[in-house]
């Protein structure tokens, strides 16, 4: 890891198009503000496939743990993963997902941030809750706001619509801010309450 303090621990969000068409780009921030983690990068852009494809791992394990997740929820609901999918390999199922995935990340805007605090990463995945928004637990964004599932989305052969992205792991996170933000476009700035919260 490459920050030097926990508190300057940096992870990156994305307001994804239906968070940012359903008006919740207020909410967002605030709910991230308010548990002291600071934004010290922001921008609203509409991306292109190939910027998009670069945001999300190409690795094999990646995109067969894409792939498990949906045999998981096919199995869970007795759907039929060949008949609907056309495949049971589940790198090929997790390449569908991946595209479906960038394809719903192109669709609209997106607000992109790099928040930084206290096991930001950890915290902003735990605001943000988990990632599918039937299962996520009120009190969280995606418990909150959302209430797509898996189930619903692979149906229709499409990404599930959860709102935000947050970055999964430290390194991830660097991958994904180095791949959004030039350093000039990231701030350095003390809040108010830094003094007195640790
Ligand atoms: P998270 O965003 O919580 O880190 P993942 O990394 O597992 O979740 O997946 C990335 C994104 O891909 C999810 O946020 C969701 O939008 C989409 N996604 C994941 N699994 C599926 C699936 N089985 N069907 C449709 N979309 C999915």
């Amino acid at each position: 890891m490459s920050t030097s303090h926990p508190r300057e621990e940096r992870t990156l969000v994305l307001v994804k198009p239906d968070g940012v068409k359903r008006g919740l780009i207020g909410e967002i921030i605030h709910r991230l503000e308010q548990r002291n983690l600071k934004i010290i990068a922001l921008k609203m852009i509409w991306a292109t496939k190939p910027e998009m494809d670069k945001h999300y791992p190409k690795d094999e394990a990646w995109i067969t743990r894409l792939g498990e997740k949906t045999k998981k929820t096919y199995d869970k609901y007795g759907y039929d993963l060949k008949g609907e999918l056309g495949s049971t390999d589940l790198f090929e199922i997790g390449k569908m997902v991946r595209s479906w995935l960038v394809d719903f990340m192109v669709s609209g805007p997106v607000v992109k941030m790099v928040v930084q605090g206290v096991h930001a990463v950890d915290m902003v995945r735990k605001i943000s809750g988990q990632t599918m928004p039937s299962l996520a637990e009120m009190g969280t964004i995606r418990g909150d706001y959302s209430v797509d599932s898996a189930a619903a989305a692979n149906k229709e052969k499409r990404a599930v619509h959860n709102i935000v992205h947050a970055s999964e792991t430290p390194e991830e996170a660097k991958h994904e801010i180095d791949n959004w933000f030039t350093p000039e476009e990231i701030h350095a700035y003390k809040r108010m309450e830094e003094d007195i919260q640790f």
